[in-house]
């Protein structure tokens, strides 16, 4: 058992990293970094609880280590628009008080959620692509990926005492249908970096081969639009602008009108509109409320619901009452997603009352209807020969797949890696990965008045159970 770490104070020798969310687990990211006495935050997002912790719907990490030195706290860093890096900044920036920095989808993402909390007035500074730029004693350069999601960057941070690479969530997609391709140019040189470690992205570290290209799923789904003799509903994640286009275009080239359907799915095109993600060529969108009033064979629509989510569009559809869309049996639902762990029920019932309607139901284990937004074996592999780095700590991830990303580095000739956890004061030098002690962890739960309180013991020890 590691001592527990009662003063942490980063050196100016040093760099500090500190999960407090998500290492151990998929969602809730919240890492920090200390270097010569201060701290920086990169990401902090929400996990929701799901069929397992209904009374949790939304969960995050306990900040409590950091609010308690919130004076040493220089800033919280972004590195992209996704929930679990971005979704619990509202909930928690009264407690942080401090700057905020985001490339410009992820700034509009994060101020949209600040205004609906009245926080109007935090400071979120917009940081162009690529750009380099320091936050109290941190140089911070965003480094271009690809992933699933509009800007998703990764981070080069770097201190008198060394830098780190800390990848947030990436693929490497060659055609991701919108925004630029990962800078594979930046990626290989950071090799001349004075790196002490980089941080890595395990989601998908037990997964063979190679994560396919957003562009690869243009043509499967227009081969199952064009033989579908009714309406067509697709339901994917409602962030992944890229797919929600790729659908517009297998609208237009099926001659079928295009609409999207669910509050948070519009919400994502708003934004994406406004930061240049859209395309202008497309043909303009079907409101959700004309969509059911033209002839089914005319209609292809998106919506949320991929995971079962009791108020979205589809749960709505599948039971029979959506306000704008009814099914019939003639129609086909496609569920360009994958199931999230812990959704399987949920998910499960929306199949069977599609069926029950006539609906035919189309998954990705029907057809090739869906890519994953993280880095399989080989991806990680072409990532650790282009970097070589000198240490690798995985993140996100649960134990398992974080021991399985140690595995690929150490078998890349990575000469050091530490599987640490959530709550690890985990030390990068020179010398190496150190873990120093623990610092207390928790999550808290968003209750319904909209307050914060933390997951009783018997109910995190579940949840740490169900992590596996
Ligand atoms: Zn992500
Ligand atoms: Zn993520």
């Amino acid at each position: 058992m590691l001592q527990a770490v009662l003063s942490v104070e980063p050196g100016a020798d040093e760099v500090l990293f500190l999960p407090l969310g998500g290492t151990g687990e998929i969602g809730m990211n919240l890492n920090l970094y200390g270097h010569d006495g201060r701290w920086l935050i990169v990401d902090i997002g929400i996990t929701f609880g799901g069929d397992d912790f209904p009374e949790h719907d939304v969960l995050m990490a306990d900040p409590a280590f950091i609010v308690s030195r919130r004076q040493r706290l220089a800033g919280i860093v972004l590195t992209h628009a996704h929930e679990d890096h971005v979704g619990a900044v509202a909930y928690l920036w009264k407690r942080l008080k401090c700057p905020v920095y985001a490339t410009p989808f992820t700034a509009a993402v994060a101020r949209w959620k600040l205004a609906r909390a009245g926080l109007d007035a935090v400071p979120v500074h917009e940081v162009p692509l690529g750009a380099r730029f320091e936050v109290g004693p941190f140089g911070v350069e965003y480094v271009g990926m690809t992933h699933s999601i509009p800007e998703p960057n990764a981070l080069l941070l770097t201190t008198p005492a060394g830098a780190v690479f800390h990848t947030g969530d990436w693929k490497l997609d060659e055609r991701p249908v919108v925004g630029r391709s990962y800078d594979a140019e930046r990626l290989r040189g950071l090799r001349s970096e004075p790196l002490l470690a980089m941080v890595c992205d395990s989601t998908n570290a037990v997964v063979p081969g190679s994560t396919g290209s957003e562009g690869s799923l243009f043509a499967p789904l227009l081969e199952l639009v064009q033989a579908a003799g009714g309406r067509v509903v697709v339901t994917s994640f409602a962030s992944n602008v890229a797919r929600l286009v790729t659908l517009a275009r297998v609208a237009e080239a099926s001659g079928r009108r295009f609409g999207v359907i669910g509050q948070a799915m519009e919400r994502m095109v708003a934004v994406a509109r406004a930061t240049g993600y859209w395309p202008a060529d497309l043909p303009a969108l079907v409101d959700a409320r004309h969509l059911g009033y033209l002839p089914p064979v005319e209609v292809l629509a998106a919506c949320t619901g991929s995971q079962g989510e009791p108020s979205a569009a589809l749960t709505r559809m599948a039971a029979d009452s959506h306000r704008d869309i009814l099914l019939d049996p003639t129609d086909t639902v496609i569920f360009s997603s994958k199931l999230i762990p812990g959704n399987e029920r949920p998910v499960a019932a929306v199949h069977s009352r599609l069926r029950a309607l006539g609906v035919e139901v189309v998954t990705d284990a029907d057809a090739h209807v869906h890519v994953s937004g993280h880095p399989a074996v080989e991806d990680l592999k072409r990532l650790y020969d282009w970097v070589q780095p000198p240490a690798v700590v995985p993140t996100h991830g649960t134990p398992r797949h974080l021991r399985a990303n140690a595995e690929i580095a150490l078998g890349c000739h990575v000469p050091r890696v530490a599987v640490i956890g959530n709550g690890d004061v985990c030390r990068l030098s020179a010398a190496g990965p150190e873990v120093l002690g623990r610092v207390p962890t928790g999550r808290l739960a968003l209750a319904p008045s909209g307050q914060l309180a933390p997951v009783s013991a018997p109910v995190l020890a579940a949840m740490r159970a169900a992590v596996g």
